[in-house]
């Protein structure tokens, strides 16, 4: 016998009893988003290889060894997608959108790929919603993508649950000086740090403060602190995006570990955490990049954005019973037909109920079936109301309206008088 064909590791399909929680929450951030003013961009899920190198930097894990790179048939060298910003940068770049200070407020959603150990909240194949600005300096545009975030896990019930971390990072100047000053120090504690971090003290050092390796994390106790070395400018900007959060009154926790994975940052850094998600609990992070566009042969524009993991967040809503009841049910009506022409008009029927009341979710029986099995299916359809047509409503012009949910009893309904009816029980209650 053949084996059984599999999926990826780590690459999963969306069941359709998921599929209505993802687009519930797909459509609450999209609508939110267009009330902030944010335009979607869609950007090809390969790039050329080259791009990530570029824009994420060559030492960091993503291009180290989570990326999906492949030849394709002319030689190039291609690659999944791990991120949005390096792609939303290139396609900005390429169609001149970013040139003269033009201001672009973005979203993007889509899978990302990175090889990674799959668990839970950790997959291969997984999606992020971003957001990137471009031409703002902030820190008012800085405060607006949190502000932002924040009123979203309101409306989607988890504000109890997570946590706002912020750190700057300065500009790339103060952090040359620092990585020296800290580079210093953890060479003349060689011997006490994981080789991991030794490692990284060659290639990323800013990375070691990142470590979950106890012994590393307590030398890293009395390393010189990244605050001690923010230029003016980078302090000045942390103190105005702080402000702007007091404000309005969301809290944070500076955290001054918080340096995030990726090479392009500058000053402002940020993660949402949680402790619902065990080790997988970042569910938002983002920051400042002022350097990027530039890094990547473009004029010097300051960037800021974010991506959420959608599988956390959904993992999220699952864990916390904020799943809404109103998306369980996708079926209001569900028709039952019985004979050749009963079928025929009830088609037309429901063809014309489907353009007098276009929101109606109405399902008509395909396959024939008794009495009995139709009703079954009706009933688990999820239908709040079955119809029924035989040779006795057929000949009088009325359907039979039966609740399935025991809101009533059944009657019979003229022809006429159905979209009315279904719109006073079902489109409005
Ligand atoms: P982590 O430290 O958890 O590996 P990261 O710093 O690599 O996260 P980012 O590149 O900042 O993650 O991506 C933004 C968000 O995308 C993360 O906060 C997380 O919610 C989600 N995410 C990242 N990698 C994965 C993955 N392999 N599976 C599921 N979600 C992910
Ligand atoms: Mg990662």
């Amino acid at each position: 016998m053949s084996k059984t064909l599999q999926a990826i590791r780590g690459m999963n399909d969306l069941l359709p009893d998921q599929t209505p929680l993802w687009r519930y929450f797909e459509s609450t951030v999209a609508g939110l988003l267009d009330t902030y003013g944010y335009r979607q961009v869609r950007m090809p899920i390969v790039e050329f290889t080259e791009l990530f190198k570029r824009s994420i930097g060559e030492v960091t894990d993503i291009v180290e060894k989570e990326m999906y790179t492949f030849e394709d048939r002319n030689g190039d060298s291609l690659t999944l997608r791990p991120e949005g910003t390096a792609a939303c940068v290139r396609a900005m770049l390429e169609h001149g959108l970013t040139g003269g200070g033009q201001v672009q407020k973005l979203w993007y959603i889509g899978p990302m790929f990175r090889h990674e150990r799959p668990q839970k909240g950790r997959y291969r194949q997984f999606h992020q919603i971003g957001l990137e600005v471009f031409n703002l300096e902030g820190p008012d545009i800085d405060a607006e993508l949190i502000v932002f975030t924040a009123r979203l896990w309101k409306a989607l019930g988890i504000s109890d649950a997570v946590t706002l971390e912020l750190n700057s990072l300065g500009t790339s100047e103060a952090r040359a000086r620092y990585r020296g000053a800290l580079v210093e120090f953890l060479t003349a504690h060689l011997d006490k740090i994981d080789e991991d971090s030794q490692r990284r003290l060659k290639t990323n050092p800013l990375r070691v403060l990142d470590t979950k390796h106890p012994e590393t994390q307590a030398v890293l106790v009395n390393a010189p602190k990244l605050a001690d070395y923010l230029d003016e400018e980078s302090r000045v900007h942390f103190e105005g995006l702080k402000a702007r959060l007091d404000a309005v009154g969301i809290p944070y926790v500076i955290n001054p570990k918080l340096v995030r994975g990726l090479d392009y940052y500058s000053k402002t850094v940020f993660e949402w955490v949680t402790d619902k998600l065990g080790a997988q609990g970042t569910v938002c992070a983002g920051g400042r990049y002022d350097g990027l566009v530039e890094q990547m042969g473009g004029k010097p524009t300051p960037g800021v954005g974010f991506a959420m993991g959608i599988e956390r967040l959904i993992l999220m809503l699952e864990t916390l019973g904020q799943v809404p009841e109103s998306i369980a049910r996708t079926v209001d009506v569900y028709l039952c037909a019985f004979g050749e022409q009963a079928e025929l008009a009830g088609l037309a029927l429901t063809e014309r109920l489907r353009d007098q009341l276009p929101g109606l979710r109405l399902q008509v029986n395909a396959g024939a079936g008794s009495f009995k099995s139709q009703f079954k299916k009706a009933d688990k359809s999820g239908a709040l109301y079955a119809l029924i047509l035989g040779d006795d409503e057929l000949a009088q012009q009325v359907v039979g309206f039966k609740p399935l949910r025991g809101q009533g009893e059944q009657q019979n309904i003229a022809w006429d008088a159905l979209a009315e009816h279904l719109a006073s029980c079902v489109v409005q209650g």
